[in-house]
């Protein structure tokens, strides 16, 4: 199949690689010209596992030019959708991106289907997309398809879960347009729903809140049992064992963060307060969270006076596999300990140079350095740190990293 990708990051880039593995014919289509330099050169300019290996095995068409997607049979747009100040969903690129593909439907003389795989509130496909894509002239379900088919895909473990995905969703126009996801997946052994647009959308965002919702509980779980004495992991254990509850996602901890889960429970709730509807669980599910990365600077004051100390910070990625930054635990951390007047040391294996644009005032130093400070936060769960010197040192651990124990005065977020 001849297939258009309108955006190259995390899900985009991925997307494009893989299905250039599977024997497509891809366009990649970015603004950002250094990313797709990069990417033409078969560099990844994202950390993911396996990403640089497809890249140097495919090839993959990069440009900005709009006009070089003609030819396509599928043209997935898969551009952010960050939040406003208001929590809103900012749905700029999204529409800069449909105008561009609305040009280029003018001129094209066969069908094709338009794919939104962003993720976007319910009703943004029919009420934004559709109409930006018929002021080409051509008609919606007769001339151009268009699905919404929401991305699963974990950082960390993306290009694995594009090849094993967990299930497809398809919400479609009609039938012909779904036809044609439908044929793209044809060799997926996960389960194939096909649905309305609007189902499809939120789908993805009620997925979200479900998973930000369970880590949330899981924390309020874990600050009782933090100040009851009780270690909440093998509470987790025990609760996980009813196969009505399941044992993935217990672990408590410095709660979530990331580019999708914060910002796609904003966007929901402020989507239904749009509607009329306080979203009251959604709400809290965010409040907890926010605090929750702060508990352990809170520990930190218990053995540590800020001012004047040096504290090391292991791990600033939102979660191991990764160097994505966005909305991560340790922006709060880091702030906090600055504003109590702390000097900063940080190590990342993949995150600190996107930390640093963030943070440049603060040093960034290896393992090892990080461990000499005066008190150390473990903040990310990369495997590594499983393997490093704790002894003698004070460690406030918001991941249960196990080897952390050894330390001389050790205390977890939520154990
Ligand atoms: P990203 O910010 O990494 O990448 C978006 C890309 O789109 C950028 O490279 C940007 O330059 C490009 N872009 C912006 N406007 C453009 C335009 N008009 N034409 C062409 N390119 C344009 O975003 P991401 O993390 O890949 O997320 C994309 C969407 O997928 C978001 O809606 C996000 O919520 C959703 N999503 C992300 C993940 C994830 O793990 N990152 C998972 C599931 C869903």
């Amino acid at each position: 199949m001849r297939i258009s990708v309108i955006g190259a990051g995390y899900v985009g880039l991925v997307a494009a690689a893989c299905l250039a593995k599977l024997g497509h014919a891809i366009t990649l289509v970015d603004i950002d010209e250094a990313k797709l330099k990069q990417i033409a050169g078969g560099i990844s300019p994202i950390h993911e596992p396996g990403l640089d290996e497809i890249l140097s095995q495919v090839s993959v068409e990069t440009t900005s030019d709009y006009e070089r997607i003609g030819g396509s049979d599928l043209i997935l747009i898969c551009v952010g959708t960050p939040c406003n100040q208001d929590g809103a969903m900012s749905l700029e690129y999204i529409e800069k991106a449909a105008r561009q593909v609305s040009r280029v439907l003018r001129l094209k003389a066969n069908y094709c289907v338009v794919a939104v795989r962003s993720t976007v509130v319910p009703g943004t496909t029919e009420e934004l997309v559709i109409p930006i894509l018929e002021q080409s002239g051509k008609k919606v379900g007769r001339d151009f398809g268009v699905c919404m088919e929401p991305e699963f895909l974990q950082e960390g473990k993306a290009v694995y879960n594009y090849m094993n995905p967990s299930r497809i969703i398809i919400g479609q126009l009609d039938e012909r347009s779904g036809d044609v996801l439908a044929e793209l997946y044809k060799h997926v052994k996960a389960p194939v729903i096909r649905t309305s647009i609007r189902t499809a959308e939120m789908i993805k965002l009620a997925s979200n809140a479900f998973l930000g919702a369970r880590i949330s509980l899981i924390n309020e779980i874990g600050n009782m049992c933090k100040a009851l004495g009780i270690d909440t992991y093998e509470v987790a254990k025990g609760v996980g064992l009813d196969d009505r509850i399941g044992s993935k996602f217990l672990n408590s901890g410095i709660g979530f963060g990331g580019s999708c889960l914060p910002k796609d429970l904003r966007a929901l709730i402020a989507r239904s307060r749009q509607i009329g509807y306080e979203p009251e669980i959604l709400e809290r599910v965010l409040k907890l969270n926010d605090g929750q990365a702060l508990r352990m600077v809170e520990l930190l004051k218990t053995h540590v006076s800020l001012k004047g100390a040096t504290i090391g910070i292991l791990g600033l990625a939102f979660k191991p596999g990764t160097d994505d930054v966005r909305d991560c635990g340790a922006i709060k951390i880091v702030e906090a300990l600055l504003d109590g007047g702390a000097a900063v040391r940080a190590y990342d294996p993949a995150a600190m140079d996107n930390f640093r644009k963030l943070f440049p005032q603060i040093g960034y130093a290896g393992p090892d350095e990080v461990l000499e400070s005066d008190a150390v936060l473990i903040v990310t769960e990369w495997e590594e740190f499983e393997h490093l010197d704790y002894t003698g040192k004070i460690v406030i651990d918001g991941r249960r990293v196990s080897k952390a124990r050894e330390a001389r005065i050790y205390e977890g977020v939520c154990w």
